[in-house]
């Protein structure tokens, strides 16, 4: 079933179909009978007048003729610095007693007095509004509320005068006291959820903000517990529940926390936009919104409400322009997040354009209308909530992202450093080897050096002592080489060495055979698993080799001889390497002495 203030439908249809019967019945003195109502708004049954200098009291008003009846709207004067009175005859028609409440539902009225005539009688009087403390009220409510009595056929007259710095609206009920009662619990539980889901943003968001340490979630609290405060102003809670006594600060509140959700939804769109980057119009307003209200904040100790709010009512719209601009020009640039923040202050600008219009009579006022403000407000906070998520959440990958491809660029570096290291240490084995070989090789002729030679034969002759093979040691010397030198030159010579040199090359068998240039015109060799016989066939053929080369210098031709010595390791005999080149060079010693241009074997009897 639909409710509407928590009454059914059909009621408020028969309440009215009532009500009109009520009206037609009326008598001619404009009472109404309130027996059958258990909720009535007044707006068709009141008469109103203005005392623009308020001076004027309950007396001089009821001498007025120039009373005038209410339209059916509520009761809205606007800003107003006069005194406005409303009255309205209401009787009891019936045979018992009647209690009801008369509530006045605008709780910013500051201050509200109403009066209870019987028979042209003052009866009763009240002195409402939040100018006087809340102590004072006789029915605990932040709506303005006085209870009224009847005897059987009765007629009250209630006069109420208001003089107030908000704006003049006056929406008179008249309640049965159990309709009233039920009807609050209702509204109470929806403000309960409503403040409630406020407080739970709010705390919530601030954790976040400890926990996150990320600036605008702190603006953000500001700007929801700004709302709340703002709307507990509005509604009476605040002056119900938080500062019943302070009767000053109601109307500064007010202000206040108005300048708290300006200010605060400016840091928060300029930080959540980026509006600095997005548009320096746009950052302008921004700032513009925040000093001025940090300003009107501080000009609340100082100056009247009604000419702060005149100043704070333009910078709202301009605030509102400025988020909602900006949030369209951000998400039309790219910005994912700016959608959720476009929404949320759509739901906002709904609400209060609703409730304008609901205000203005444009729409009618019921359930929805009146708290429209309210719900924009809820859903904005929740979507901004959202959407600021939506954004630390988009931020953080982002991050992300960038951490990996910096992780990405540094792993890439290090490969490329490990290729190149790799490189340089393969050039630096190749130039190793390189130096090595050069180390171990004659410049000249090309052959093994003498430093080789030597190591070569020292691990030659473990190997053949160890396999029992033998092996064949050979000296080697160019005949009369230095008469070479002195006729022809030195650099003859060396054309000469390196022939010589060539042809040793050349006849070394196999890979384990080793030549050496051993000293200025003599080589060595180390012939392995070789016999005397197989060692003679070499050294013989260099020799003939040697013998048969002519070399061409200068126009003259050049016939050279060399002399060689051998000598055999046999098996298991215990020579040293110096030993077997000593017997060797003791070979070559016989063949130069035997003539030269030949080959001698070392023979142990001959030494
Ligand atoms: P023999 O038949 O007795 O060996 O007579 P020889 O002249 O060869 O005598 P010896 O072995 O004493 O002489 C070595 C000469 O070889 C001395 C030097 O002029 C020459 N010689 C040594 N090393 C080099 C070299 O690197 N280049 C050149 N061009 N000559 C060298
Ligand atoms: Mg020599
Ligand atoms: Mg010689």
């Amino acid at each position: 079933m639909l409710t509407v203030h928590g009454i059914r439908l059909t009621n408020i249809v028969a309440l009215l179909v009532l009500a009109v019967c009520v009206l037609m019945a009326a008598p001619a003195s404009g009472s109404v009978d309130i027996r059958e109502h258990h909720r009535l708004p007044l707006e068709n049954e009141l008469q109103f007048l203005e005392d623009p200098e308020g001076g004027q009291d309950l007396e001089d008003v009821r001498g007025r003729d120039d009373w005038r009846q209410l339209d059916g709207h509520t009761f809205n004067r606007g800003y107003s610095d006069s005194a406005w009175w409303l009255r309205v005859r209401l009787a009891n028609d019936g045979k018992t007693d009647l209690e009801r409440f008369l509530s006045i539902g605008y709780p910013v009225l500051g201050d509200v007095r109403v009066y209870a005539l019987a028979d042209g009688q003052l009866r009763n009087s009240w002195q409402l509004g939040h100018d006087y403390p809340y102590s004072q009220r006789p029915v605990d409510h932040r709506f303005f509320v006085v209870p009224l009595e009847w005897a059987p056929q009765e007629t009250l007259d209630v006069y109420v005068r208001v003089r107030t710095d908000s704006s003049v609206q006056v929406p008179v009920t008249l309640w049965d006291r159990v309709t009233f009662r039920s009807h609050d619990i209702t509204a109470n539980i929806l403000q309960g959820i409503y403040f409630g889901a406020f407080l739970v943003i709010g705390v919530y968001n601030l954790l976040l903000f400890f926990a996150l340490g990320e600036r605008n979630y702190l603006y953000y609290v500001g700007f929801v517990f700004s709302i709340a405060l703002l709307m507990a102003s509005l509604t009476g809670y605040g002056f119900q529940y938080l500062w019943p006594g302070a009767t000053q600060w109601n109307d500064q509140a007010i202000l206040i926390f108005i300048c708290g959700v300006l200010g605060f939804a400016g840091l928060f769109t300029r930080r959540f936009l980026e509006l600095n980057r997005l548009s320096s119009w746009l950052n302008g307003f921004a700032l513009l919104v925040i000093a001025a209200s940090s300003i009107c904040a501080v000009l609340s100790f100082f100056l009247s409400y009604f000419s702060l709010i005149s100043v704070l009512i333009p910078l709202v719209v301009l605030g509102c322009m400025v988020a909602f601009i900006g949030g369209i020009y951000a998400w039309y640039q790219g910005q994912v997040t700016a959608k959720y923040y476009v929404m949320a202050w759509s739901f906002v600008l709904a609400g209060g354009a609703i409730l304008a219009l609901s205000k203005g009579g444009v729409l009618p006022s019921n359930f929805f209308t009146d708290h429209a403000a309210q719900l924009g407000s809820i859903i904005e906070v929740v979507l901004l909530s959202f959407a600021l998520a939506q954004r630390i959440n988009v931020e953080r990958q982002l991050r992300y992202q960038a951490q990996s491809e910096t992780l990405e660029t540094a792993r890439r570096l290090n490969r490329e450093l490990e290729d190149r290291v790799r490189e340089r240490t393969q050039e630096l084995e190749e130039l190793n080897q390189r130096l090595n070989e050069l180390s171990v090789t004659d410049g000249l002729t090309g052959l093994r050096n003498r430093r080789f030679l030597d190591a070569q034969l020292r691990q030659e002759v473990d190997r053949a002592r160890r396999t029992g093979r033998s092996m064949a040691v050979a000296m080697l010397d160019i005949d009369h080489f230095k008469l070479v030198n002195d006729t022809y030159g030195h650099q003859t010579g060396d054309e000469c060495l390196k022939m010589v040199g060539e042809i040793i090359r050349a006849n070394l068998r196999s890979p384990q055979d080793t030549a050496a240039r051993y000293g200025g015109e003599e080589f060595a060799m180390i012939l392995p698993e070789t016999d005397e016989e197989g060692a003679m066939r070499v050294l013989e053929r260099i020799r003939q080799e040697v013998a048969a080369a002519s070399i061409s210098c200068e126009g003259v031709t050049l016939q050279m001889t060399l002399s060689g010595g051998v000598t055999i390791q046999r098996d298991a005999e215990a020579v040293t390497p110096e030993q077997l080149l000593a017997e060797a060079d003791g070979a070559l010693y016989r063949a130069k002495s035997g003539g030269r241009d030949q080959v001698c074997v070392y023979r142990p009897s001959a030494s």
